[in-house]
């Protein structure tokens, strides 16, 4: 079946020339191989658990802000529009953004964290390769293999970084971080318009969950040159529709850098396939200079105004103390984990020891929904609650 609905360029990656599978499997009747990575990320469990984990904003704060759900499919469109627009693959696009997220853990980057600090004698915990985690053995569907079993491609977009002592423990996925080559450039693409979603929408959610505003905003150069173009055009807009007409001027003015600049610097280097691509000493997808520049600032922004917001501050300290609770209670009881997780960890503590129960403690943690931790922790430790 063919890749896409447009021509893919020589240095795209096509489904004929996949490296293919961990288990060899038939090819799709009707569908590429990457549509068949897609579909399968999307009836995953993983992906529907996405719906109720959250990145700055914890669920029960307002049925209004992102979820990690719609942040991957916000990305999902964006990497789309830019795939279509460089004549790359758009299946293959789509099955990275939307797995890319899988591995989070509730409550965001406060969640991740801390995880990581409980796992630090038993290997750390990042977010990455927890999505890697989830798509190569934790998917529990399949007859025939662990996980979804998706192609070399798709999990090559879905770790975009890893450190050089996990990278020598991954088969050939590992490799590129040791010999510092790159991925395709669907798996680029993912990244950057992973960097697109969120700066933008957390400038969305920040100003309606009333964290920052517009005033503030107007210090930032890619806030302010749109926020001038909308009020020229509409010197009576404001509000909500104000700050959509800015926002997506704002989401527009960086896939358009992006697209040209990926356009020129692919003229220059010329990659005939997608191998060649991977051969070069630098990322052929990046903004110029100049926006480079600009998200930074935004990005600098973001992070003292909002991030560390004494607000999102509270939520996040209040996230960090649920999940620390939580691992260490299933760590010092391993019986109290529910028979699946239970099951999974003595067979993971038979063969690797205390490090063992710790990975199968981190995965049962990781899994949950922000209300599902909540709820859980109220189990162990309100006297109260019902079990
Ligand atoms: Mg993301």
């Amino acid at each position: 079946m063919a890749d896409n609905y447009t021509q893919l360029a020589s240095y795209a990656a096509q489904s004929k020339d996949s490296r293919g599978r961990l288990v060899a499997e038939p090819s799709p009747q009707f569908r590429s191989e990457y549509q068949r990575d897609r579909d399968r990320i999307v009836h995953s469990a993983a992906f529907r658990r996405l719906e109720y984990k959250t990145q700055v904003f914890v669920n029960h704060e307002g049925d209004m802000f992102r979820t990690r759900l719609t942040h991957s499919i916000e990305v999902a469109q964006i990497g789309r529009s830019i795939a279509r627009a460089l004549q790359l693959n758009e299946d293959l696009t789509e099955a990275i953004a939307l797995a890319h997220d899988l591995g989070h853990t509730p409550f965001g980057h406060a969640g991740q964290d801390i995880l990581n600090e409980c796992m630090r004698d038993y290997g750390g915990f990042e977010h990455n390769l927890q999505s890697l985690r989830v798509v190569d053995e934790l998917e529990e569907k399949y007859a025939d293999f662990q996980g979804l079993n998706l192609t070399f491609e798709t999990r090559e977009g879905i770790l975009k970084h890893c450190n050089l002592d996990k990278a020598r423990q991954l088969d050939e996925l590992g490799l590129r971080f040791l010999q510092k080559s790159q991925p395709g450039l669907e798996a680029q693409l993912a990244n950057l318009a992973d960097e697109i979603a969120y700066n933008n929408h957390d400038v969305d959610d920040g100003l309606r969950a009333g964290l920052i505003s517009v005033d503030q905003l107007c210090e930032i150069k890619l806030f302010r040159r749109q926020h001038e173009v909308v009020k020229e055009s509409y010197p009576d807009i404001s509000g909500r529709r104000m700050v959509h007409e800015i926002i997506r001027r704002m989401i527009n003015d960086q896939v358009s850098d992006l697209i040209n600049n990926t356009r020129q610097n692919l003229v220059k280097s010329k990659p005939g396939s997608i191998n060649e691509v991977r051969a070069l000493a630098e990322p052929m997808v990046c903004f110029s200079a100049d926006m480079r520049d600009l998200n930074m600032q935004l990005k600098q922004f973001l992070r003292k105004q909002l991030y560390q917001h004494y607000r999102v501050q509270r939520m996040s300290n209040k996230a960090g103390r649920v999940i620390r609770n939580l691992f260490d209670a299933f760590m010092a009881e391993t019986k109290m984990l529910p028979p699946e997780q239970s099951e999974r960890c003595r067979l993971s503590e038979s063969s690797q020891g205390e490090v063992g129960r710790a990975r199968a403690v981190a995965d049962y943690v990781a899994g949950m929904t922000d209300r599902y931790a909540i709820v859980e922790h109220d189990r162990i430790f309100d006297p109260s609650a019902l079990t």
